[in-house]
């Protein structure tokens, strides 16, 4: 049936997942990606998209809810990009987790598998983030509900006021902030610090940023708080006013004596990283320390960590577990980030060597390496695709086991025919990606059987995948 231009199906029944998020149905021959429905649910269907044999689009009528939804437990779900799937039973995520990264490992990767061993779920579903950031926007988002409610100025929506907010963006759109009363991702003091602050500037009219102008106080703030206690917060600052600063900081500090660092940045930039910017410690330690099993790590407001703690135990254990390391072997950890990996299997290698490309992440290497009297471990910065060259290698010794944990595109083709030259007897792979890891397992299937793979769930309620690969040579 048509309505304009845009196609819309009705009652489909959704039948499956598919990656991504998104659900299958099929109608005539044709597969159609669903965005916002579950297999069970019987909805209509607006096409964005419609090829020869698939289609895309989104439920806008739901005329059956599936028997296996939940009752999601955020007020702001729906609006929020943050965590999606929370109508799904846990179980349900995980399940369909574990079928995404078969269906990758069978449909790209086209590899000999053993039988997958199950999804490393986790323990706490809610609060698990130790790092969150939020933005101000002097306009807040407003909800169809809020819409609804309010009466219809006379010049037509645009009319709407704009109010401060503090929260997170709208998915895809940039200058629109939810104003977030409650997240269930971060333990508290988490929500009291956000909402505290806010009500402060509110009441002190401090002015929140502008981003289509580039003018305002109040940009970021990032609230960390680690296993161990510390808790960390930077307010980021996209104009600087002594007076409303200090007065600010002082509220916080008083207000949350159990903050254990706190910083501000003065960030004048038009984007909001803070990579290159100087955050200026206002009150308590410069680092705040996380910990993983025995092991701790000093994180520094711009340092990288993983942000789900006790799953990181998790990933890193079965990482471990696969390596399968007895103690005199050379081990190479790319793509190491700061050195978290390497260090924690450091106990069980002769020897150690990450690679990273940000030097930053290197100097907290090192850092963490030191606090934990790790003597064992050799950090270098740059490309993996340019520094694992046979000189490299060469130097500090051929590699018994290499762990490779690459960002979303994968690794760099280069670095896969390296391994393949090195011949390694061991590879395990870590991926946040199954499709472009498939990719690579393909590539390294010239040489390397897949010999065990486990996924691991870092972000509940969200559709992102851990996957871990051990790889031995032929
Ligand atoms: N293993 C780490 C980090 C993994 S994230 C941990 O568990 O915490 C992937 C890392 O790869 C990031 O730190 C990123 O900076 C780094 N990276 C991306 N491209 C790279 C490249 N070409 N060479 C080296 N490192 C790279």
């Amino acid at each position: 049936m048509r309505k304009g231009k845009k196609i819309l199906l009705e009652n489909l029944e959704v039948q499956s997942y598919a990656a991504g998020g998104k659900s299958i149905a099929r109608i005539e021959g044709k597969v159609v990606f669903i965005e916002g429905a579950v297999p069970g649910d019987v909805v209509d269907v607006r096409l964005s998209k419609s090829k020869k044999d698939w289609a895309e689009g989104k439920a806008i009528r739901f005329k059956k809810l599936s028997p296996d939804r939940e009752e999601p437990f955020c007020s702001h779900f729906g609006v929020c990009g943050g965590c999606k799937w929370q109508m799904l039973p846990y179980e349900k995520q995980l399940k369909y987790k574990q079928q995404e990264v078969s269906d990758q490992m069978h449909r790209i990767g086209k590899v000999a598998l053993p039988e997958m061993q199950p999804i490393a779920g986790a323990d706490q579903i809610r609060e698990y983030r130790n790092k969150l950031e939020f933005t101000f926007s002097n306009k807040k988002y407003y909800t169809q509900e809020e819409l609804d409610s309010l009466p219809m100025p006379e010049d037509g929506p645009r009319g709407l006021p704009s109010i401060p907010a503090l929260g997170f963006h709208v998915p895809g759109s940039f200058d629109k902030v939810i104003d977030i009363d409650h997240c269930h991702l971060q333990s508290e003091p988490s929500n009291a610090i956000r909402n505290a602050v806010r009500k402060y500037a509110l009441e002190k009219e401090i002015s929140f940023y502008d981003i289509r102008n580039h003018v305002g106080l109040l940009r970021n703030l990032m609230v960390r708080l680690c296993t161990t206690g510390d808790l960390m917060v930077n307010l980021v600052w996209g104009e600087d006013d002594e007076d409303v600063r200090m007065g600010m900081m002082d509220f916080i500090k008083m207000s949350f004596p159990e903050i254990t660092s706190l910083y501000y940045t003065i960030n004048r930039k038009f984007n909001d990283s803070l990579h290159d910017q100087e955050p200026i410690l206002y009150h308590g330690n410069a680092y705040a320390v996380e910990q993983l099993g025995e092991l701790k790590f000093k994180v520094s407001p711009k340092s990288f960590f993983q942000t789900n703690t006790r799953q990181a135990e998790r990933l890193y254990s079965i990482t471990k577990e696969f390596a399968d390391l007895k103690g005199d072997e050379v081990v190479y950890d790319l793509y190491c980030g700061t050195g978290s990996i390497g260090i924690c299997i450091s106990d069980k290698a002769k020897k150690v060597i990450g690679v990273e490309l940000i030097a930053e992440a290197i100097e907290d290497a090192h850092e963490n390496a030191k606090l934990n009297n790790i003597n064992n471990t050799l950090f270098f910065t740059g490309d993996v695709a340019q520094v694992c060259d046979d000189v490299f290698f060469e130097k500090h010794g051929r590699p018994d086991v290499i762990i490779t944990d690459p960002p979303r595109a994968g690794m760099h083709e280069r670095l896969v025919q390296q391994i393949l030259q090195m011949r390694a007897p061991l590879v395990v792979y870590v991926s946040c990606n199954p499709a472009t890891q498939a990719r690579d397992l393909q590539l390294l299937a010239e040489a390397y059987d897949v010999t065990a793979i486990r996924p691991v769930d870092m972000f509940p309620h969200t559709h992102h995948i851990e996957n871990v690969v051990q790889l031995k040579l032929r």
